[in-house]
């Protein structure tokens, strides 16, 4: 059974609790553990991978530029492209 961690919005009390998937949002209804109030109980992501929460980590950054110019280097060697004038601009563009 996955652990879920639960945040109270009003107390600030974190708790885990073991939940099946299908009971996983009970607590959010149930009251908190430590102050009693019930309907601020919030579902936190504190098992999210590194990379997740990393806000600079996106697919469209530095990050991925190496297999994107690998990708049109490999097109630019191709057959047919090789040599020609499509494929030296690609090459200036991307492979420089
Ligand atoms: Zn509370």
């Amino acid at each position: 059974m996955p652990i879920y961690d639960f945040k109270c919005e009003k107390c600030e009390h974190q708790f885990s609790e073991m939940k099946t998937i299908a009971n996983r949002d009970v607590p959010l209804s149930e009251p908190c553990p430590k102050c009693g109030l019930v309907g601020c109980v919030v579902k936190e992501y504190l098992g999210a991978p590194a990379q997740m929460l990393d806000t600079k980590y996106r697919v469209d950054s530095k990050h991925n530029m190496g297999g994107f110019r690998d990708a049109m280097e490999r097109m630019s060697e191709r057959p047919g492209i090789k040599g020609t004038p499509d494929g030296d601009r690609i090459k200036a563009k991307y492979c420089t």
